[in-house]
């Protein structure tokens, strides 16, 4: 079994669940009590939402690169960034490693276009929805995004930070995020994409009027057959 690096801890809401959901895949896989070989750093939080909010991406992709080497130092096979909105600098880690880099919206795109999705709504942190970094690589993979309006916006990315990274999880708040999806299949969504590794916390998507594909769970099963099988990773760049 190939060994799992894992830079988590943004939020540690999410790590946690990454933890499981790739737990719970080998142990299904190989039975018995097998678990995953993972290493973990879990950085603190507010010292890259620090650099989110100064615009520090350079810092940003500085700090995480430290991490990714470190991880593959101490045996790690592949890395993963555990959040959609720090891909905006997994080039940049990407090439202070030699191991693979498992890319989240590429993962995201494959698993998509494997179910004939074609215009999904973006559900992410304002970064995430407004830098382009996602939107200009889904659209890469053939895949026209639609990220909702600036009000929505707004409301989807204090949702994210004010409430799910703080351990907070309201039934309004749910609430807001299917009226959101509402007005994005009446504009022609065919989709949506948890693209922000805590929305799972408050949508299920299988539960959602359009089909939801959650990328937490999509990266996680990502790490495992790589794990299990060495699966090649298939970056778009
Ligand atoms: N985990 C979130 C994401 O997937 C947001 C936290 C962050 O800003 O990294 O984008």
């Amino acid at each position: 079994m190939q060994t799992i690096g894992l830079i988590g801890g943004m939020s540690f809401e999410s790590s946690a669940v990454y933890y499981r959901m790739i737990n719970e895949a080998v142990r299904a896989q190989l039975g018995g009590l097998h678990s995953a070989d993972i290493l973990l750093h879990s950085v603190d939080f507010q010292s890259i939402v620090d650099l989110q909010k100064a615009g520090n991406w350079a810092g940003a992709a500085a700090r995480l690169s430290t991490v990714a080497r470190g991880l593959e130092a101490a045996g790690a096979d592949c890395v993963m960034i555990c959040t959609n909105t720090m891909h905006l600098i997994a080039d940049d880690v990407q090439t202070s490693i030699s191991v693979p880099l498992i890319h989240i919206v590429d993962e995201t795109a494959l698993r998509l276009k494997a179910q004939g999705a074609k215009r999904p709504l973006l559900l992410a942190t304002r970064y995430t929805m407004e830098h382009g970094f996602y939107t200009d690589r889904m659209s890469t993979h053939g895949l026209d995004v639609i990220v909702p309006n600036a009000d929505d916006r707004t409301v989807v990315h204090d949702i994210i930070f004010a409430e799910l990274c703080a351990g907070s999880v309201r039934d309004c708040s749910r609430q807001r995020l299917h009226d959101i999806i509402e007005r994005a299949k009446a504009a022609g969504a065919d989709s949506v994409i948890l693209g922000c590794t805590e929305i799972c916390l408050i949508l299920d998507p299988a539960n959602l009027s359009l089909p939801g594909f959650d990328s937490t769970d999509i990266h996680a099963q990502a790490a495992v057959r790589f794990a299990l099988e060495a699966t090649p990773i298939q970056n778009a760049a």
